[in-house]
């Protein structure tokens, strides 16, 4: 094979240089998102997706020539990884062989962060339940720290039913300080992916 010459590069975009990164979700990694909506990848999957991630489109040719693997080895992966919707394919008439076709194969990015949206969202009503659940018991007792709900605490006339000791409101734990902060940087991530 010939040695290609070595093009002069291209200059790099300044606009895009000098752009400040806001968010996390702007260079998300594909792969990362996959393990932690829990889609269980093997090993040359996760290969595959970091070999795309780096460029918009690839033919399987230059895939499989990365992993140094044969071309039909990489297909069977790609399209279970298309199956999933993780990656899509073009179609395009090899030039020199006219009844043949190549593949390019990229990311799927609009379903990529469209996954990292779902789990964020789940992630955010798993957070908002556990606090509902924390905060339900609104009366406690400072002598013996038992917690009560509020019916529990009418019907015994807000006395604790250990100590007898007067019932006071229950104090933000720092439990409930950490689901707060959580739910609140969940909600502020939400509102920059989702424009
Ligand atoms: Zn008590």
């Amino acid at each position: 094979m010939e040695k290609k010459k070595s093009k002069p590069k291209k200059k790099a975009e300044k606009s895009k240089a000098s752009r400040p990164v806001h968010g996390k979700a702007v260079n998300i990694k594909a792969i990362d998102v996959l393990r932690k909506v829990g889609w269980g990848m093997d090993e040359l999957s996760e290969k595959i997706i970091q070999n795309l991630e780096r460029q918009k489109s690839v033919s399987e040719d230059a895939i499989a020539r990365r992993l140094k693997m044969r071309v039909n080895d990489v297909r069977k992966p790609l399209y279970a990884l298309a199956e999933k919707r993780i990656v899509t394919y073009e179609k395009k008439r090899d030039p020199k062989k006219k009844w043949w076709y190549l593949y390019f194969w990229s990311l799927d990015r609009e379903r990529i962060s469209g996954l990292v949206r779902e789990t964020k969202m789940r992630e955010l009503e798993k957070l908002r339940k556990q606090l509902e659940e924390e905060r339900k018991y609104e009366f406690e007792c400072r002598q013996c720290q038992k917690k009560y709900l509020h019916e529990e605490a009418l019907e015994s006339d807000y006395l604790c039913s250990e100590c007898g000791s007067t019932l006071e409101t229950a104090r933000t734990t720092v439990t409930i300080k950490k689901l707060d902060a959580d739910i609140k940087k969940l909600e502020k991530e939400l509102e920059l992916t989702s424009n």
